[in-house]
């Protein structure tokens, strides 16, 4: 397979103020600052990814000095974004890794570790492999977890590597494209999405395109069950039933209402019926991650963390700003890199004016675009712009802002690759 159909590069200015929008609305634009005097305050960081590195780099360039620390545990970042490309053999690895080197220069203070505990009334937190950060605020940006037990046989079967969730990008990435690779031609693939909410409502769906894509062209005798518990595909719905009948006709079966229910060996449970694949590909039912809950973070539906969508402290710890995934989102809002990056720059905001002791932005607005490749080439997007309600205390859509790509085309997947390039520019510093 062609691992450079695109040049990114080239591209690399084109979505700029894409990856950027909502900028102005948020109360600080232009007024980045160089780093002098004493610092005005200590702020931790969790989590390395879409989320904690925008607000590491934003209270840095609004700050100025504001003492930032950002902990991580992996040594680079891996994008999920432009993953499913991976899978689909049109993109490596190295494409979607990235380093904190942008950040270092900033004046980040990048820690690899694991924080194993937050003290909220002590104003710190721990490292697993020892030693504390104090803070005088902190941001948690962790992502998602697992919810394993809804679905009988999962973890050991993931653990035990039959089965690939392949819903964090990595190792799991890798090892989904290698099971397809060693498929023989004429093999099963089945991907099993859980119920919405879930970390891309797209994301399942342009994997689909992607293994059908990688299928039809290798191994053209194979089928992909794509097994939804939703009772339809949860985004861009018509662009991906049309994508599904115009490219994948005979290769790719969807199915709604299809909840599984258990896991042994390659076999999948539901309802109804029992499903065997050479290639499993189970995406489990998700919940902010794990130290969010275990710091007491975690009340909504046991699941996600509450917000003031002014400032994204947390309703359950104030002082403490959690960010994207792990967020209860605001009404279709959805769990995306970009809204994430989005949230971190409100709480940027938020936090250098409340450690100067300045009342926040009343009206911030953010975007989100998601752009989903349905053929290695060919791409689709969704876009909305949220307006903060002060009445309600919640974002809402924008009457007739946003909306979806009129058909799939290439131009869009030159923008998606921009996109990507954009949006991990401005969250790592990179450019
Ligand atoms: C296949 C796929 C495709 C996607 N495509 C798109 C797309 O095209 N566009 C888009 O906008 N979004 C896309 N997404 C969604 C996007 O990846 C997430 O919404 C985004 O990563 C959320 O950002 P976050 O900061 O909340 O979490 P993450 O980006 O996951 O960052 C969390 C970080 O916290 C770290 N961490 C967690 N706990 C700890 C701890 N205790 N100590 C230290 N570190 C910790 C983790 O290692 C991780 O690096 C896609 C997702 C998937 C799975």
């Amino acid at each position: 397979m062609n691992a450079t159909l695109f040049d990114v590069s080239r591209r690399r200015m084109l979505g700029a103020s894409a990856a950027l929008g909502g900028l102005s609305t948020l109360g600080l634009a232009g007024c980045a600052t160089t780093a002098s005097g004493p610092s005005i305050g200590r702020v931790v960081v969790i989590g390395g990814g879409f989320g904690g590195t925008t607000a590491a780099r934003y209270l840095k360039l609004w700050g100025g000095n504001v003492d930032v620390t950002l902990v991580e545990r992996n040594t680079s970042f891996i994008s999920c974004p432009i993953s499913n490309l991976v899978v689909g053999g049109y993109k490596q690895m190295a494409d979607i890794t990235r380093g904190y080197d942008g950040l270092k220069a900033l004046g980040v203070k990048v820690v690899q570790g694991d924080v194993s505990a937050i003290d909220a009334s002590g104003k710190k937190v721990r490292l697993a492999g020892g030693g504390e950060l104090p803070y005088d605020r902190l941001v948690v940006s962790p992502g998602i977890d697992f919810i394993w037990d809804q679905v009988g046989g999962l973890q050991a079967a993931v653990d035990a590597g039959s089965v690939v969730h392949s819903w964090k990008a990595g190792p799991q990435t890798v090892a989904l494209r290698r099971q397809l690779e060693a498929m023989p031609d004429g093999g099963v693939v089945a991907i099993a999405i859980p119920k919405a909410p879930y970390r891309c409502p797209p994301g399942p769906y342009e994997r689909a395109c992607m293994i059908a894509s990688y299928l039809k062209t290798a191994k053209p005798k194979s089928k992909l069950l794509v097994l939804d518990a939703n009772p339809e595909i949860t985004s861009k719905k018509a662009l991906f039933e049309k994508a599904f009948a115009d490219h994948y006709k005979g290769i790719l079966e969807y199915k709604a209402n299809a909840e599984i229910k258990e896991v042994s060996g390659k076999v999948a449970k539901f309802e109804f019926e029992d499903v065997r694949a050479d290639v499993l590909n189970v995406i489990p039912p998700q919940r902010a991650g794990d130290i969010a809950r275990s710091a007491g973070l975690v009340n909504i539906n046991a699941r996600w963390v509450g917000v003031n969508w002014l400032t994204m402290e947390s309703t359950a710890a104030p002082g403490i700003h959690v960010l994207g995934d792990a967020t209860f989102p605001a009404p279709l809002m959805p769990k995306s890199g970009h809204m994430a990056n989005q949230h971190a720059k409100v709480a940027a905001a938020a936090i250098i004016q409340q450690l100067k002791g300045q009342a926040v932005n009343a009206t911030p607005v953010v975007m989100n675009t998601c752009y989903s490749f349905v053929t290695a080439r060919d791409v689709i997007h969704v876009a909305t712009v949220h307006q903060y309600d002060a009445a309600d205390k919640t974002f809402k859509t924008v009457p007739g802002s946003g909306g979806v790509s009129a058909a799939a085309n290439q131009i869009e997947g030159r923008y998606a690759l921009s996109w990507a390039q954009n949006i991990w520019d401005d969250m790592l510093a990179a450019a």
